[in-house]
């Protein structure tokens, strides 16, 4: 399996949606679009198919003033799933998701595999500027930026699109952990897709690195961002029962729980009721696999709090998909004494994981 690739736009292309572009383009696509600086920056779109805002930021663009004038910089464009695309969905029961099966995945060997490794081995040797992948997600949760390396580019690369930064070395096969092997590398998560203010973001993102002579070799200053890593998955105890309304289920959570995502939470905050004397209902697993229910959580007066300064992201009042995949991960800050000394750090870091990406 090879990628198709290409030295120019073909016609039309632009004003092709991403459910169209499959008419045009009949495999994974990496375009090869030159400008004033040859150092190319690397952009990635669609790698789940119905997460079109980077799509739609390419395409308004690269047909507004790029039309008439020269690109400031030489773009790779990597359009990834279309077929998915074709049938709004993140992926195709007969496809892998795209987002493990760089070099690093831990899920296996295939054709896929072979191909993203191509991908990779070919671009590398084109020394890119920076890589940006982009993505959305669902919910109400801000704009933010995911790294998988913390260096002083990386965190400036990723602080220029949002204050919010998260570092996360789980899942493994992410094109952003991949590529920041040899560049800065960034994914960026635009909110819902299909709402106009995430393609404006990323749009105008791209365009400002675009205009960078380089990425700055600083990191950035505490107070441009604040950087967190995924530390934790929490669910509900198999064996407890729960809902948002008072029904007598054995965990009663707080029917606005989704509008905590992404707020800094003090040790005290209440998340629910329980009814019963079966001890914490709620299970928060390291990705190493240790439960810290008990540093995490505990119960004060019949409810449930929290114990510690933690921030959730991905909670969701939806109880098929809590029971299905989980209530929430849950972030801590990283102290801004790792923007100092990034790479001692680093070394500290525990494995943690982010399924949305
Ligand atoms: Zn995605």
């Amino acid at each position: 399996m090879q990628p198709v690739m290409l030295d120019h736009l073909p016609d039309g292309l632009l004003d092709c949606p991403a459910t169209h572009l499959h008419d045009m383009l009949q495999a994974p696509t990496l375009i090869h679009l030159s400008g004033r600086r040859p150092q190319p920056l690397f952009v990635s779109v669609l790698q789940h198919g119905n997460e079109i805002s980077g799509w739609d930021a390419v395409r308004r663009l690269l047909k507004g003033r790029y039309l008439r004038d020269p690109l400031p910089r030489s773009m790779i464009l990597f359009i990834a799933n279309v077929r998915a695309a074709s049938r709004r969905q993140r992926k195709l029961t007969d496809q892998p998701d795209f987002n493990r099966c760089w070099p690093g995945a831990d899920t296996g060997d295939s054709p896929w595999h072979e191909m993203f490794a191509e991908i990779t081995r070919h671009v590398r040797e084109l020394r890119p500027l920076a890589s940006i992948d982009i993505h959305n997600n669902s919910g109400e949760n801000p704009h933010y930026a995911a790294i998988n390396h913390i260096g002083p580019q990386s965190l400036r690369l990723a602080s220029m699109f949002s204050r919010t930064v998260i570092y996360f070395s789980r899942p493994r096969g992410v094109q952003s952990m991949a590529f920041g092997e040899f560049c800065p590398a960034v994914t960026l998560e635009c909110g819902p897709p299909h709402r106009l203010d995430g393609t404006d973001h990323a749009m105008t993102y791209l365009d400002t690195i675009l205009n960078l002579d380089q990425i700055p070799d600083g990191p950035p200053s505490p107070e441009n961002i604040e950087l967190y890593e995924m530390v934790a998955t929490v669910n509900v105890a198999d064996d407890r029962s729960f809902s948002f309304t008072p029904d007598g289920s054995s965990l009663v959570l707080r029917s606005d729980l989704d509008r905590l995502n992404f707020e800094e939470l003090p040790p005290g905050t209440r998340l629910g009721h329980i009814n019963d004397d079966a001890g914490l209902p709620l299970v928060a697993i390291t990705h190493e696999g240790r439960d810290v229910s008990r540093e995490w959580f505990s119960i004060r007066d019949g409810d449930i709090v929290t114990s510690r300064p933690l921030m959730p992201a991905m909670l969701t009042t939806e109880e098929r998909i809590i029971r299905q995949d989980c209530l929430c991960h849950l972030m801590e800050r990283i102290s801004s004494d790792a923007l100092l000394e990034p790479d001692r750090r680093r070394s500290e870091l525990p494995e943690t994981g982010h399924e949305a990406i």
